[in-house]
């Protein structure tokens, strides 16, 4: 299995094999994308794996498994916390409109997510973005069990008294 640490692979590079792309990324990655992206819902996150391309004909099989954490702020007490991201999936890319080959028959495959894919380089960093956003809660939550914010006094109540029914 030939290996490969750029997001950006050409389909020519595949291998009949397949080919195992590494995935590390940091912070300054992250920092990265959310200059590009402010509207993005977590801070930083620091996500690593590996993603295996298989081509079938024309169509690629893109199996991943990615571990690490997101940043995010606590919808109930606003503090931020690691949250441990896992994600593990399978997709098929088949050649989009315009793509030689798009014409050619698909392998059947009910079970797998169908996306496309067009010209000749894939852009692996995309899907992953795809993934990683996909872990991301609703409704994020530093534990089930967060007391949240006072609504009286606005205190942190996982780390604080309150003191309001005292009063
Ligand atoms: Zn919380
Ligand atoms: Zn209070």
């Amino acid at each position: 299995m030939v290996k490969k640490k750029s997001l950006r692979v050409p389909l020519t590079s595949i291998p009949p094999e397949g080919l195992e792309v590494e995935v590390d990324l940091g912070e300054q990655y992250f920092s990265r994308w959310r200059e590009e992206d402010p509207g993005l819902e977590f801070s930083t996150a620091a996500i690593s794996g590996s993603v295996r391309l298989e081509k079938h004909g024309r169509d690629i099989l893109v199996r991943g498994a990615l571990k690490g954490h997101l940043q995010l702020a606590c919808s109930r007490c606003l503090e931020n916390f690691a949250l441990p991201a896992d994600a593990d999936f399978d997709l098929l890319l088949v050649p989009g409109p315009g793509t030689p080959g798009s014409e050619d028959e698909e392998i059947s495959a009910p079970d797998l997510d169908l996306d496309y894919y067009t010209g000749e380089t894939l852009d692996l960093e995309a899907i992953i973005r795809e993934q990683i956003i996909l872990m991301l809660p609703l409704k994020p939550l530093c534990s089930e069990d967060c007391k949240g914010i006072c609504p009286r006094c606005g205190a942190v109540l996982n780390r604080e008294a309150c003191t309001c029914k005292n009063n």
